[in-house]
């Protein structure tokens, strides 16, 4: 913690105390990590949002909502809830795997912040990169602040040629099929106002992969605004990758859904 070198009792730094009080009062940010096996990767990854959250100085809260993992994920996230407060750490558990699309919808639900801020918890998506996303927000107003791999100095490290291959062959086709304009569609490192969140999730019809992208099309039908913040992609550290092979076929049948009816 910072030491406060303020002169106790002046007027002046009460009153920018204050301010910065109101200042703080007025966002929060819910953050949503989806877990499934991530024993290894959420300590890690619950202390680096801490840190960048604390050193930021914006108003937080992390919400687990982990799908009955066999590894012992939410033994981790109690202890985590015991070190950190079970303000700031919530566990929102499910009794089974029962997928991305309703660990979000199951999230919202106990989120009390006004901004919700989605991503991996297997340490692909650094919280260092968070501030951005904020700061972006604030900068265009925007309804939704996309991590984008695709843009500036974004990138991906760790991925095999074909894994790249699949990222980048997503992106170019959804581009060509439905022009939204928004660099990374596969991405789920995201920043989103809380109703438009919810509002999307009602109106997205696919479940798996695919997902990600029907949310930015149907954003931009809805005329949200879109920011992007360039972010480094790390492939996860501990575990495994949950995206099967058949997830291919089913991103080419969304996309085509989607090029079909809107
Ligand atoms: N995840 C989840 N339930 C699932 C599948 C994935 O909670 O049914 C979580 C997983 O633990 C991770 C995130 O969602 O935090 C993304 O999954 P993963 O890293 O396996 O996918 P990839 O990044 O490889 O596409
Ligand atoms: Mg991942």
């Amino acid at each position: 913690m910072a030491s406060h070198s303020d002169i106790p009792n002046s007027a002046g730094s009460q009153r920018r105390r204050a301010k910065k009080g109101q200042a703080e009062a007025a966002e929060k940010y819910s953050v949503l990590l989806p877990t499934y096996n991530e024993r290894e990767n959420l300590p890690l990854i619950v202390w680096l949002l801490v840190k960048s959250f604390e050193e930021s100085g914006n108003n937080y809260e992390i919400i687990v909502i982990d799908d009955g993992s066999p590894d012992g994920t939410q033994e981790v996230a109690q202890q985590l809830e015991k070190i950190y407060g079970s303000d700031k750490i919530l566990l929102r558990p499910r009794a089974k795997k029962l997928g991305l699309g309703t660990a979000y919808i199951h999230g919202i639900q106990h989120a009390t912040g006004n901004f919700i801020i989605i991503m991996d918890a297997d340490l692909s998506h650094h919280p260092k990169f968070i501030p951005e996303f904020i700061r972006k927000q604030k900068e265009g107003n925007f309804d939704v602040v996309c991590g984008t791999r695709y843009r500036g100095n974004g990138g991906v490290y760790g991925w095999d040629l074909k894994r790249k291959i699949v990222s980048r062959g997503a992106n170019f086709l959804t581009q060509i099929l439905l022009r939204p304009g928004v660099s990374d569609l596969t991405g789920s490192f995201r920043l989103y106002r809380k109703e438009v969140l919810q509002k999307l999730m009602e109106k997205c019809i696919s479940k798996g992969y695919v997902f990600q992208m029907e949310m930015i099309v149907r954003a931009r039908q809805l005329n949200f605004t879109i920011g992007e913040v360039p972010i480094s992609f790390v492939d996860r550290v501990y575990g495994e990758s949950k995206l099967g092979g058949n997830e291919i076929v089913s991103f080419l049948k969304g996309l085509l859904t989607l090029f079909a009816t809107t």
